[in-house]
């Protein structure tokens, strides 16, 4: 927090609702392909039927995120962080990457 924020002051609640509720009317819109995608593209490219398997596998909650980051960073030297993988699997929400779903 910042010094003209301190941590005694009472909250500001004028327009928090409205705040809050402009998060889930915020249009999403496709953006720059994430790390996810541009390793998926590589892969694609080299072997389509692996690629969309490997998709398949990327989106599945089985497989963890931190280890899907690891192998798609080795396989393709595209740099991808558990985050990334997090945020590309909530793709399409406001809480994920603008990668189209
Ligand atoms: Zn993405």
């Amino acid at each position: 927090m910042s010094d003209n924020f301190p941590p005694d002051s009472p909250a500001d609640v004028v327009g928090i609702l409205d705040d809050l509720n402009a998060l889930t009317s915020r249009p999403n819109l496709p953006g720059p392909a994430c790390g996810v995608t541009t390793a998926l593209g590589k892969i694609t490219a080299a072997a389509p039927e692996i690629g969309a398997a490997v998709r398949d596998r990327v989106d599945s909650g089985d497989y963890p995120a931190s280890g899907v980051a690891t192998v798609l960073t080795a396989r393709t030297g595209t740099a991808v962080s558990a985050f990334t993988v997090r945020r590309h699997r909530k793709r399409g929400t406001p809480d994920g990457c603008r990668c189209p779903r």
